[in-house]
């Protein structure tokens, strides 16, 4: 499909025998009569099947820094194309997206753009890749896929910020279109997972480790720490202590900043000491690359090399300082390869933030 074209009969469902249809692409197995919308909005049953409704559809556009997704160790310092549509598969009480994840307002979905449509826009502004985010792009599967599709066959790579909350099958399909994914690991616990986010935390490591052992995809993984609900040195010890056991000790961990938002303004703002110890709990666990973020922090957003403990990539936020990196990623001093993708040189975009408009 690469028309814009908002409503597509999609497939991952199957009839229940009271004749509900139920959607089979999240663990939330929605049960759907006709006329309703799943919990993300954007999947619904009319005529008799189950449908997506936001497919050439967006919330709106913006050329961002690669870190901001955040990906420290792919292409760093390009410029991505990033968007999303409406809805969410979580509920998490903390989102930072609310306006768009929680939305059911179709003028959220202003913006119209064909898969081509974006894949020219991303080689016009000079991006590298185009990163499905702001809002889950597992739920708007068919629209992410085709555009996707349309950007590999202009030269632009595709990233996933997602959670990581969705079935084997469509999972399998998703990433087969996916060259670097941000997942949100939002916790090691299911009583968290269960409570905050209204999700299951079992899902999503085993989404963690289809992606390391399954497929190329790069990963990068991320943890709002909020005070009081995951932040304490035995839950952390263990989030790390696994990552390295199933993931390996080269995917790196960014430890990031809560601001009271959505339905969880009365807990405070997460202070910097609580990225900074989770950072050394993860290096101390075996994890080679970890950092923390939304905060200036020279040592937590830098990458240093594990072997020799020399400066890789001097990061202050979202802003590139120096770069000790071979073109092809190793450590200019003794030699020892940064785990990554590195394309040559780095890029300057910088901490830019800009709007754009794909169909105009
Ligand atoms: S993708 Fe949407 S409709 Fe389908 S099960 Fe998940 S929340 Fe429900």
């Amino acid at each position: 499909m690469s028309a814009v074209d908002d409503v597509l009969p999609v497939g991952y469902w199957h009839t229940l025998p009271d004749g509900r249809l139920q959607c089979d692409l999240c663990p939330r197995f929605c049960k759907l009569r006709e006329g309703q919308r799943g919990l993300c909005f954007v999947r619904g049953r009319e005529g008799g099947t189950v449908n997506l409704y936001t497919h050439g559809r967006s919330s709106g556009f913006c050329v961002d820094p690669i870190e901001k997704k955040p990906l420290n160790q792919f292409l760093p310092g390009t410029p991505v194309l990033s968007f999303g549509t409406a809805g969410c598969n979580l509920a998490c009480k903390f989102c930072q997206n609310w306006d768009m994840s929680k939305s059911r307002e179709m003028d959220t979905l202003a913006d119209r753009a064909s898969p081509s449509d974006l894949a020219a826009a991303a080689r016009r502004l000079d991006c590298a890749s185009i990163a499905f985010t702001y809002n889950d792009p597992v739920i708007f599967l068919e629209y992410a896929n085709d555009v996707a599709d349309a950007c590999r066959a202009a030269g632009v790579r595709t990233v996933a910020v997602t959670a990581g909350y969705v079935t084997p099958e469509p999972r399998a399909e998703f990433f087969r279109h996916i060259d670097a994914a941000n997942v949100d690991l939002k916790a090691f616990t299911e009583r968290f997972y269960r409570n905050v986010c209204g999700a299951s935390l079992a899902p999503v490591l085993e989404t963690l480790e289809y992606i390391k052992h399954e497929t190329s995809v790069w990963l990068e993984l991320t943890t709002l720490l909020i005070p009081g609900e995951n932040d304490s040195d035995a839950e952390l010890n263990e989030m790390t202590r696994w990552v390295v056991a199933h993931l390996g000790p080269d995917v790196p961990m960014h430890f990031t900043a809560f601001h009271p938002d959505w339905k969880m303004r009365d807990v405070p703002a997460t202070p910097p000491a609580t990225l900074a110890r989770a950072r050394r709990i993860a290096m101390d666990a075996g994890v080679r690359y970890a950092y923390t973020g939304n905060v200036h922090d020279a040592e937590g957003g830098s990458t240093w090399c594990h072997h020799c403990g020399g400066l890789l990539i001097e990061r202050d936020w979202y802003r590139l300082g120096e770069w000790n990196l071979t073109a092809d990623g190793h450590c200019a001093a003794c030699d020892t390869a940064m785990a990554g993708v590195i394309a040559g040189p780095p890029g300057d975009f910088g901490p830019r933030r800009i709007p754009v408009r794909p169909s105009a």
